[in-house]
């Protein structure tokens, strides 16, 4: 059974924290995986989320109970207030399902697992380039996938004409995977115009919609700011289609490693014939199917936390300065890695460094420059040229503009 296994290659990007952990040089710097790390290069752990742990800790009927199959409560209507907004038409007219998820990545899973489910056979649409996981999310469970075009590389900027005129050739009623905010490798998002002439041509189609929206309120440290594709989606597309949204609490909670996420499904304002309400019924009940065989029952502990931040006025305030103390120190780290570029006279424009948002850069250096910065300089990236601008801090910055001048140079 077993001696035919194929070995695959390691994860490209955990592969870069286990080829550091080796490195013994004494100055190193991790621009790999995206999490936050504070002006010392640390974790941060958010005081909205030590509070709510406390809070926890503290309640009588603080325990480890399972959830039920759908989740914590508290989280999912949370969760869907933060994404869809206040002033939801959704919400106001009870056309949303969620559930809780193992972060985006296991929403994400929900996403495909149930689109074959219900028999859906056409391709997957993802941006090119884009998060290395969708790709693998969606073939696992079956689906092929193709790309529409984004980045442009002579202008570092969005292919705006290649994206809508490949949304166009699409097949009627394919799947289009679009990023909320704060598009991962890039760093790239679509302004409001072009949000909307891109969200105009999906819903001349008829293509479904899968938002994933795992860096909300980490990007501009607004949660409304970064929302505003999803809503404009919502406005535009809820006519006839449905809308699928698959939402990450690992960033803009710094809870990472504890899987806090939700699935919502946004239902369409169909006309009288529709009995919205059995439909709803019957998709929450794949929906719990999926979870029960997959993970029984999602986890409890960062759920807690997470609506206990959405649910406490006094943390929910606190979380959104926090956001604000994380989107702030990687937009000055972004500003003074380009200044020092530029007084470096590092060949090139670096401007799409600042312009770019959220956690990532895409550089602009090969995959050649990228191996030099690892082998000279100990600095780690990944081969794309996507740089963590969270791994930059104070002590750092100036030694990797230095090091990126020297690969750029030479
Ligand atoms: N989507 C995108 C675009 C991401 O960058 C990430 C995190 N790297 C995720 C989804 C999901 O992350 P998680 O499963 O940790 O919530």
């Amino acid at each position: 059974l077993l001696n035919n296994v194929e070995l695959l290659p390691p994860d490209a990007l955990f592969n870069i924290k286990s080829r550091l952990a080796k490195d013994s040089r004494p100055v190193k710097v991790d621009l790999g995986i995206g999490a936050y790390r504070d002006d010392t290069g640390k974790p941060w752990v958010l005081p909205s989320v030590r509070k709510a742990e406390k809070l926890i800790q503290q309640s009588t009927d603080y325990n480890h109970e399972y959830l039920s199959i759908g989740g914590l409560g508290a989280l999912t209507q949370g969760a869907s207030r933060v994404l869809l907004g206040d002033q939801s038409t959704a919400l106001k007219e009870n056309r949303v399902v969620s559930v809780q998820s193992l972060s985006g990545t296991g929403a994400l899973h929900m996403a495909a697992t149930f689109l074959a489910k219900v028999g859906h056979d056409k391709l997957i649409y993802l941006s090119d380039p884009t998060w290395a996981n969708h790709k693998a999310i969606f073939e696992m469970v079956g689906f092929k996938t193709a790309t529409y075009p984004y980045w442009d590389p002579a202008t570092k900027s969005l292919d705006l004409q290649g994206y809508v005129s490949a949304i166009k050739s699409a097949p009627q009623g394919s799947i289009f995977v679009l990023h909320a905010c704060a598009h991962n490798p890039t760093g790239l998002d679509p302004d409001h115009d072009q949000w909307t002439s891109i969200l105009d041509a999906i819903v001349e189609k008829d293509h479904i919609v899968i938002f994933d929206s795992a860096y909300q309120g980490f990007a501009s440290g607004d949660l409304d700011r970064d929302a505003f594709a999803v809503r404009l989606g919502l406005e535009k597309l809820s006519d006839a289609s449905p809308v699928i949204i698959c939402q990450s609490f690992a960033k803009n909670v710094g809870m990472y490693g504890e899987r806090a996420g939700c699935f919502h499904v946004v239902f369409p304002r169909q006309d009288q014939s529709v009995d919205t309400e059995k439909v709803k019924a019957a998709v929450t009940s794949q929906l719990a199917k999926i979870t029960r065989s997959e993970l029984s029952n999602p986890p409890a502990y960062g759920a807690k936390i997470v609506a206990t931040v959405l649910n406490t006025p006094e943390l929910t305030n606190q979380w959104h300065s926090d956001m604000v103390t994380m989107s702030s120190r990687i937009i000055k780290m972004r500003h003074e890695l380009r200044d020092h570029l530029v007084k470096l006279n590092t060949p090139g424009n670096w401007d799409h460094i600042v312009g770019q948002t959220g956690m990532f850069s895409y550089t602009g250096l090969s995959a050649e420059m990228v191996q030099r910065l690892e082998k000279e300089h100990a600095v780690y990236m990944v081969s794309s040229g996507r740089a963590s601008i969270a791994g930059l801090n104070s002590s750092n910055v100036e030694y990797v503009a230095k090091a990126i001048n020297e690969v750029v140079n030479h």
